[in-house]
């Protein structure tokens, strides 16, 4: 149902138009579109290329919000830790997380306090309880100094978060859902019921859209964009930008666990396994400036500050060599006037005025959560009652690549055997990013001659092609980056290799 410029009131529109590809705003348009809304997603670059792809990249309740007595939010995240899990098992995993005890900090009472409430705020399904354990005497106590004897195990998720936008988005646009990629909002002006939308698409041109609702997803440019909004009563609300950044550093350990570090100043920083072949550790909590938000750069203290509270516990020394890759995100937070950034709200909040929703804040872990709130609004609004096997809907959805019959470890060993022809680590890379989507991109593949040209570190045009045409990719770093992990340790001519091509294909 594309939509162009007329001027009266019968022509049609979309439900709802929704501002932004990030987490928030693919969630949204997949639980609208499931619910029978046609939508229209615009989003200025590529998928999740804000703070959705910048993020620690874990599923978590987030233990140290229950020090700030963000219980609701807390409980929250910890219910959808286990819907998500069930949801994307291909791109979310349990991990164990070590939190040593460190004397001096917080006491070990209040740490099993606070891990009493994790275990029970919310049901659990798959994951574990957590448990002591005398670190000097476990394999998890391998790396650390010796004076750390003691300390706590847990378990959270990981989820590969620029993917679970891809596949959210993916989801969306199963259900109907138009989506837009490299396509700006430029503005939106009231006229009569309805929202008259400008946008501008990736070769200049620029077109009108018709909406009944509005839906502003902006991330950390969320009160930039309302200030495009004419003719509502939506007034933006105080933000707190709130810059974290990460870095990553070659496998500091064996195993597949997690660290989280009370840094000096009481912290935490987590020291996350990644890619095989490295680690990743984050985050910090910097005030951010308006005109960091669109390319966040870490800071040299940034830097040190993460390095520290690693050679805190860790007996082998980081410098700043050992950094091999940064990324740095906004978080846009809700100001609910707290002193220091690390304690700002991380809960959302959603208004609705005159038809148009705004979306503050939140957690990647409870974008599901949020995106129902908005559509139940939406409805509400409308004066209908949330009823019927569609509401809430996404509590069961499986997102595509998902439905894996077994764990993944057993799902990955079934596609190495079914692929045999093919080299075992591109298959089990294949397996993880698409689960059981690896057919749609290896049908009829029985070799790597079938793979197309390669241009360089297991990445064949075949793959490319695939994602530009199912998931949207136009630019090499869509590829590289958000879609694959391959960047981090692609070479140059790879990635001369990938850009002369897209030229030609996009
Ligand atoms: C350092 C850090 C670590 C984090 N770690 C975690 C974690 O481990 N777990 C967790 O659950 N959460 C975490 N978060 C929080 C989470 O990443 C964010 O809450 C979430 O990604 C915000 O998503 P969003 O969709 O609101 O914003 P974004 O991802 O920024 O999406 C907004 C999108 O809107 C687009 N846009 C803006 N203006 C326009 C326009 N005019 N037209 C079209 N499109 C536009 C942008 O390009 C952008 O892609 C972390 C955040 C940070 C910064």
């Amino acid at each position: 149902m594309e939509q162009h410029s007329q001027e009266n009131e019968t022509i049609p529109a979309f439900d709802l138009f929704v501002i932004g590809g990030g987490i928030n705003g693919a969630g949204i348009a997949r639980d609208a579109a499931g619910r029978g809304m046609s939508v229209y997603m615009c989003e200025r670059g590529d998928l999740a290329q804000g703070t959705s792809s910048a993020s620690s990249k874990m599923i978590h309740g987030g233990l140290r919000y229950l020090e700030f007595y963000e219980f609701r939010l807390v409980r929250e995240a910890l219910k959808e830790r286990e819907v998500l899990l069930e949801s994307a098992p291909h791109i979310i995993w349990p991990v164990e997380f070590v939190l040593p005890h460190s004397p001096g900090l917080r006491s070990i009472w209040l740490v099993r306090l606070g891990l009493f409430l994790y275990d029970h705020l919310a049901k659990r399904k798959r994951l574990g309880r957590s448990y002591g354990v005398k670190l000097n005497e476990s394999r998890f106590g391998k790396p650390l100094k010796k004076f750390v004897k003691e300390g706590f195990v847990y378990s959270d998720c990981w989820v590969e978060d620029s993917r679970l936008v891809v596949l959210s988005t993916i989801d969306a646009a199963k259900h109907g859902a138009h989506i837009h990629t490299y396509t700006k909002f430029l503005g939106a002006k009231r006229e009569g019921k309805k929202w008259r939308i400008t946008v501008q698409y990736p070769d200049g041109r620029e077109e009108t859209v018709f909406a009944r609702y509005l839906v502003n997803a902006a991330g950390p440019r969320v009160s930039k964009v309302a200030l495009n909004i004419i003719g509502g009563d939506e007034f933006p609300k105080p933000m707190r930008l709130v810059k974290g950044s990460h870095i990553i550093v070659p496998r500091l350990y064996e195993g597949e666990h997690a660290y989280i570090l009370q840094h000096s100043d009481r912290r935490m920083v987590f020291v996350i396994p990644f890619e095989d072949r490295y680690t990743l550790i984050g985050t910090t909590d910097q005030a951010a400036e308006e005109n960091e938000v669109d390319h966040p750069k870490i800071s040299q203290g940034e830097i040190e500050y993460l390095l520290e509270a690693v050679n805190l516990y860790f007996t082998r020394r980081l410098t700043p060599e050992d950094v091999i890759h940064t990324y740095s995100g906004v978080r846009p937070l809700y100001d609910d006037g707290s002193t220091e950034n690390q304690r700002v709200t991380r809960d959302y909040m959603i208004t609705l005025n005159e038809q148009c929703v705004s979306v503050y804040g939140g957690k990647i872990t409870t974008f599901r959560r949020l995106a129902e709130e908005v559509v139940d609004k939406i409805i509400e609004d409308q004066g209908r009652t949330i009823t019927g096997t569609l509401a809430h809907w996404t509590s069961k959805g499986i997102l595509p690549g998902g439905d894996i019959p077994d764990s993944l470890t057993q799902f990955t060993q079934a596609m190495v055997e079914t692929y045999s022809g093919m080299p075992e680590g591109m298959i089990t890379r294949f397996a993880s990013q698409y689960g059981t989507r690896i057919h749609d991109l290896l049908q009829g593949v029985t070799g790597l001659s079938e793979m197309g040209t390669h241009l360089g570190d297991g990445l064949y045009t075949r793959e490319v092609d695939f994602l530009v045409d199912q998931e949207w990719a136009r630019a090499p770093d869509d590829i590289l980056m958000r879609r694959t992990r391959l960047g981090l340790h692609a070479t140059q001519e790879t990635k001369d290799n990938l850009a002369a091509y897209l030229d030609k294909r996009v």
